[in-house]
């Protein structure tokens, strides 16, 4: 069985003893008891790990910024250690005090969201796709995270009129080929309330792809169950996109879920944030990315992390960023690489950021010559691309090759 190989390559969870103590494996291995069993309170927190002085304080919530919820499972908890504070994986969810006081860029709404929020619950930035925020709800709340305006508020699924109204709004918008569920923490809903939504976006004849955007694979694994994949098999194609920053969190149990859906045909698609003290060097992206891909995951999107509130400690610069970024040029499988892109504040859109390669001071010649362009590689080699002088054959446009109707006549 390749779960037994994976096992052997992947660790399971060292479940701190205190956890083992209070729990049996099947309930270890309950998604609904991983939730049930969150740590949310200081005392939570002190039963488990040596409290610093740092994160102790954070939980008083007195500071110049508002507290975001805290909230971790114990299978996620059990990934960090218990008496460092500054190990990586604590850091994403353990509060800490600088999170209240102000930072550089501290924004409430970072990506200008509230701008293009059209109807309840969706955001429609790019003409051919929309996030659907069904619920604000997520098992761990992870320090960076981009929508403090939004997540961890009332904590529930979309009111019955909101979710109709945002139903509305696509039906009603045919160039939506995409509805992307996000959040908060899409997975964090039952089976049957996941169903309906999925069934409900699938009987929109216009909307291809839906993608669901989650990071219950990295902390809550147990959440991918046989019924789950086989629900999103049912209303294929859907894309996972899952959001995995540190090789510790590619557990046994993370890998068997990821296989789980892969084996469902659901692709799955990474996307990192880069985090000071968690996975600001190119030796970690490297693992990680080659990990994923191992487990037929693609790294997608290596994000720089957003400007939201109290996130300065967590932050790298972007110069940093993009020496990672250049160190992973060349040196990591094409399949392996995550394209590195900024979230331009205030509702820019994504960018992607590549190393420049191209000499430019160098370029000759004219369009009707031919231009030549001089580039020197990840490795150093330096060498000429002439381009042919201009003279434009257009490709021929057939109707049916870029008609619109393919993937309604498709499921028909
Ligand atoms: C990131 C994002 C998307 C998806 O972008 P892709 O580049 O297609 O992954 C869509 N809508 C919004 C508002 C986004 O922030
Ligand atoms: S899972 Fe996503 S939405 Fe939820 S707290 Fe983390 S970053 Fe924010």
């Amino acid at each position: 069985m390749l779960y037994r190989r994976m096992r052997l390559k992947f660790q399971p969870a060292p479940k701190a003893i205190y956890f083992e103590q209070n729990a049996t494996p099947a309930e270890w291995g309950s998604w609904h008891w991983q939730l049930r069993r969150s740590l949310k309170s200081r005392a939570d927190f002190e039963r488990v790990f040596d409290l610093a002085s740092e994160e102790s304080a954070a939980f008083s919530g007195s500071g110049e910024l508002q507290a975001f919820q805290i909230r971790t499972t114990p299978y996620y908890a059990s990934l960090a250690s218990t008496t460092e504070p500054l190990d990586p994986i604590r850091l994403i969810f353990m509060p800490r005090k600088e999170e209240l006081s102000l930072g550089v860029q501290d924004q409430l709404d970072p990506l200008g969201e509230k701008k293009n929020n059209p109807a309840p619950r969706l955001i429609h930035r790019y003409p051919d796709r929309v996030l659907f925020l069904v619920t604000d709800f997520c098992s761990v709340y992870c320090r960076y995270c981009t929508r403090k305006h939004f997540t961890g508020g009332e904590q529930a699924f979309a009111r019955e009129d909101d979710y109709t109204k945002a139903l509305q709004y696509i039906s009603a918008h045919p160039e939506i080929r995409e509805v992307i569920l996000s959040g908060g923490d899409p997975l964090t809903l039952s089976d049957d309330v996941l169903a309906k939504v999925l069934t409900d976006i699938r009987r929109i004849d216009h909307v291809e792809i839906i993608r669901i955007g989650s990071r219950m694979p990295v902390v809550n694994p147990m959440r991918i169950t046989l019924e789950l994949a086989a629900l999103l098999r049912s209303v294929k194609p859907v894309y996972m996109m899952t959001h995995f920053n540190h090789p510790r969190e590619l557990t046994a149990e993370a890998a068997e879920g990821l296989e789980r859906l892969v084996d469902h045909g659901v692709p799955i698609f990474n996307q990192m944030v880069l985090l000071n003290g968690v996975n600001n060097d190119p030796r970690i992206v490297q693992a990680l990315s080659r990990r994923l891909l191992y487990l037929r995951v693609k790294p997608y999107y290596m994000f720089q992390c957003d400007p939201s509130q109290g996130t300065d400690h967590l932050r790298t610069s972007i110069d940093e960023s993009l020496e990672i970024q250049r160190a992973l040029w060349g040196t990591l499988s094409g399949l392996a690489m995550p394209t590195y892109s900024v979230d331009i504040p205030d509702g820019g859109g994504k960018t992607t950021l590549v190393p420049d390669f191209e000499l430019r001071d160098q370029r000759t010649g004219t369009v009707e010559s031919g231009i030549t362009r001089v580039y020197r590689g990840w490795d150093g080699v330096q060498a000429e691309y002439k381009s042919p002088p201009l003279e434009r054959r257009r490709t021929p446009l057939d109707a049916e090759v870029y008609s619109d109707e393919w993937a309604t006549l498709l499921r028909r």
